[in-house]
């Protein structure tokens, strides 16, 4: 097997639901990976995005990433008996030459190719890719049904508190149990009354995580704790900048209900910071890493090793992303559960079409690879990358 190109194009994506009317204030980029491959007559090509939440990294791509790929020595690069390309060797030709440090977004560069790459290999074996994941990393596999939770609860551009009422039933309507909005918008005492409504559609704090998206400053995240601590929540996440051990470990100290941090953390050598100094909890805070934004799976394996040997579990960690690949690694690495997000950054948030969520639980389609063939908006999209 041979990769013949590499094309990708950044595109918009929006927090909103595509009936809201903000103009997208993010982007990503899509890739599509191609190969000198055929299986049933069509081309073998894996597909991969920059996850949602930050923006795209064609520049990286296509000044570094993309070319060692292309002028590797794929026969080195195939796995054991031959198959397919071996994702893990081909995620160290792409980290050739980097320094330690200064992770800066070329993290995530390398792990939108990194998605690609496995997309790919899965997709040569026949098999989703949560069992290649199984077999690659042997990973206890926790069952079926993946927990999951919908994510939400964006300030909206009016109508704030009718429309995350209404939201919320849908996500509860769809099938979710617990939900995630986020908060730090809008006055402490506006956030709370948004916390209670969301609270009374899902029944109780436990069912509401509440999302401070790393803008407070270290004082107002400590009066935000000692606000939110009544309502018992799921979880506070992150609730001060990513690399503020010292305030998470303030609030950790004082606060009872789980916190949650990880998204906007990026290597392993951070994630060992956050162990030793964040003050986290095992076993009872949460941890959101998104994959794709830390050097993709391997990158992402290797912080889950830094926290298992500090007496973590890998169910602690529920990735941030809200889409198909989130789900294929909470199944295949043995998390916890993952995001969804079933109406904002279309077409990459949400499960494979028809897919049904029962009682907070969802499954995954057997589909070769991530899945995405299952999401047609999200296929065509790919597809467009000739
Ligand atoms: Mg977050």
């Amino acid at each position: 097997m041979k990769i013949t190109d590499i094309q990708l194009r950044s595109v918009p994506i929006s927090r909103y639901a595509p009936n809201i009317d903000v103009p997208p204030a993010l982007d990503t980029t899509i890739v599509a990976v191609f190969t000198d491959r055929h299986i049933g007559g069509e081309r073998l090509v894996g597909y991969g995005f920059s996850s949602i939440g930050r923006f795209a990294q064609d520049g990286l791509i296509r000044a570094r990433f993309a070319p060692r790929l292309l002028t590797a020595n794929w026969h080195a690069l195939m796995d054991v008996d031959g198959i397919a390309i071996d994702p893990v060797k081909a995620w160290t030709v792409m980290m050739t030459g980097e320094k330690p440090g200064g992770h800066g977004e070329r993290c995530v560069a390398v792990g939108t190719l990194d998605m690609a790459m496995w997309d790919l290999a899965a997709k040569a074996r026949g098999l989703p890719l949560y069992k290649l994941l199984q077999q690659v990393y042997g990973r206890q596999d926790l069952g079926s049904a993946v927990p999951c939770y919908a994510g939400g609860g964006y300030p909206f551009p009016s109508e704030e508190l009718s429309r995350l009422r209404d939201e919320t039933h849908s996500f509860k309507a769809m099938g979710f149990t617990s939900t995630k909005m986020k908060i730090g918008a809008f006055s402490l005492r506006e956030d709370c009354r948004r916390i209670e409504i969301a609270m009374a559609v899902l029944g109780s704090g436990d069912r509401l995580a509440v999302d401070a998206m790393n803008i407070y400053a270290p004082d107002q995240a400590q009066e935000a704790a000692r606000t939110l601590e009544p309502y018992g929540l799921r979880w506070l996440e992150d609730i001060c900048d990513p690399l503020d051990f010292c305030t998470h470990s303030i609030i950790a100290a004082a606060y009872s209900p789980p916190i949650s941090t990880g998204e906007a953390v990026f290597s392993s050598a951070d994630a060992q910071n956050i162990v030793r100094y964040a003050g986290l909890r095992a076993g009872h805070d949460v941890l959101t890493f998104d994959p794709a934004h830390c050097y993709g799976i391997p990158g992402f394996v290797r912080i889950i090793e830094v926290f298992e040997k500090a007496g973590w579990s890998s169910q602690d960690f529920l990735p941030h992303g809200g889409h198909l690949y989130g789900l294929q690694l909470a199944r295949g690495l043995g998390l916890g559960g993952c995001e969804c997000n079933p109406h904002n950054f279309q077409p990459f948030g949400g499960f494979a079409d028809g897919t049904t969520i029962r009682d907070g639980h969802t499954t995954l389609p057997e589909l070769p690879g991530i899945g995405f063939e299952g999401r047609k908006s999200l296929i065509d999209l790919f597809r467009s990358l000739r």
